[in-house]
């Protein structure tokens, strides 16, 4: 399936209840030939007013540590969330609405074809790479999963939390711009 196909089927999706709330579907941006594939938690307000993933403040800091690193969602990375539309209140996706939603972001990998996954903060990263990674401790780490690499740092959301990790944010940019190639 190519992206146009698996967004039209988002569209259409009640796979879960999340799509009565929400106001825009949120299915991803960036490169569709990406090397490197960033997955966030679900939308927030602001995706969910404009339809885009990572907007807001967090997305600007997103962006800004990627180009900071010659990375950009219009060159090469691709952006996609857990589910599609926002959790109320800006909760975690529950379990039920993740297992609903999840082969749509596996559909999105498989067609972008990245080389790179970077799951960014505990909700992926605990799905793709175990419900016990900690990314405080394991940010950074790759791990080959069926032929392509895994990673996670943290979601931005959490730097803006909390600064003083930005500089251990930025290092993992670095690296997975290093295992791009
Ligand atoms: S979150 Fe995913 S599974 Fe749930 S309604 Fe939206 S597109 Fe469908």
């Amino acid at each position: 399936m190519n992206l146009d196909e698996i967004r039209r089927q988002c569209e259409n999706c009640k796979g879960c209840e999340l799509y009565r709330t929400r106001n825009n579907l949120v299915f991803g941006a960036g490169n569709q030939n990406a090397d490197i594939f960033f997955i966030g938690e679900g939308p927030g307000e602001n995706e969910d007013r404009e339809g885009m993933p990572f907007v807001g403040r967090s997305g600007k800091l997103l962006d800004e540590t990627l180009n900071k690193f010659g990375l950009s969602r219009d060159k090469n990375v691709y952006i996609a969330n857990m589910v599609k539309c926002r959790p109320p209140e800006n909760r975690d996706p529950k379990k039920d609405e993740v297992t609903a939603c999840i082969g749509f972001l596996k559909a999105q990998i498989e067609a972008v074809n990245p080389k790179v996954v970077v799951c960014l903060g505990r909700v992926s990263a605990s799905y793709f790479l175990g419900k016990d990674f900690k990314v405080t401790k394991q940010h950074g780490e790759f791990k080959e999963i069926d032929g392509r690499l895994f990673t996670a740092t943290f979601h931005p959301a959490a730097i803006l939390r909390n600064i003083n990790n930005k500089p251990l944010f930025e290092e993992d940019i670095a690296k997975i711009k290093e295992n791009d190639k």
